[in-house]
């Protein structure tokens, strides 16, 4: 499912109390297992500073999307404490599942939060999504006639209307081709360097983490707990050229090699 996200009501178990300054979401001594008696997550200790892109690369089933989901407020933690500072979260999943009967522009604007905006407001905000996702000569069509990437930048859409600060990322290139995906991992970068929200981002490729992240987490197999945290020593702003330099090379190759030990 896809979630851009009205996430506002759940996040009442999700604290910001003990949150010290300059950090937007903090993980202590989390722990997760769920009524099936599956521990999901251990001992896990995070945060992600205000600004800030964190990328979180593991073995499948090693509790990536049980993590951002806590995050979320849509699950509660087993163990330890989740907080999040900001109210104003967007959350993009895998699949971008759209309304099938409206048009891109109906989608970006139908949710809840852009509803108690003053109308002139919200339609800025959608046409300012629109036009930041490049999807202006589109607005009007329906998802049907849309490619997959073009679906996928209509998801990134309707969570940025809602100008999010933090943005909460399960595998969202997961389900596209490789082009598409560097051009949506481009697109990425620069909404990043324009709007600057704090990110989780949850990913299979560790060279997707390298590119787009300041920090990677590298999680063991299940019950996931945290291996590594690597900086990621590049600067911004990150374009295409990156991927050919040997630094950039020599990172997506230690974090590989850090995730090939904990398989
Ligand atoms: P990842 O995103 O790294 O693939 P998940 O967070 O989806 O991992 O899952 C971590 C573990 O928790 C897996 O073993 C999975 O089967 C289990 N799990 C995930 N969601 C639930 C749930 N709602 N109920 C029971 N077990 C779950």
């Amino acid at each position: 499912m896809t979630r851009a996200t009205p996430l506002a009501d759940t996040m009442n178990d999700v604290d910001a109390s003990h949150l010290v300054h300059g950090l937007q979401v903090s993980f202590q001594h989390l722990g997760m297992t769920y009524g099936t008696g599956t521990t999901a997550l251990q001992d896990v200790d995070l945060s992600v500073r205000t600004g800030e892109m964190v990328a979180i690369v593991g073995p499948s089933g090693c509790g990536k999307s049980t993590l951002l989901r806590l995050a979320a407020g849509l699950e509660r933690p087993s163990r330890g404490s989740v907080a999040v500072g900001t109210r104003s979260v967007g959350f993009i999943f895998q699949e971008p599942t759209l309304l099938p009967w409206a048009s891109v522009r109906r989608n970006v604007a139908l949710l809840g939060e852009l509803a108690r905006l003053p109308r002139e407001v919200a339609r800025g905000r959608v046409e300012d999504a629109i036009l930041a996702v490049g999807l202006e000569d589109f607005a009007d069509q329906l998802p049907r006639s849309l490619s997959g990437g073009m679906r996928m930048r209509v998801s990134l859409a309707r969570a940025l209307a809602l100008e999010p600060q933090v943005m909460l990322l399960d595998e969202p290139f997961g389900a596209l081709d490789e082009m598409t995906r560097e051009e949506m991992q481009l697109q990425l970068l620069d909404l990043y360097e324009r709007r600057r929200f704090t990110a989780l981002f949850v990913t299979h490729s560790v060279s997707e983490a390298v590119l787009l992240a300041d920090r990677v987490v590298v999680m063991s197999a299940r019950p996931g707990r945290i291996r590594a945290v690597v900086d990621v020593d590049l600067p911004r702003p990150r374009g295409p050229e990156l991927r050919f330099e040997a630094s950039y090379v020599d990172q997506v190759k230690h974090i590989s090699e850090l995730l090939r030990g904990v398989r």
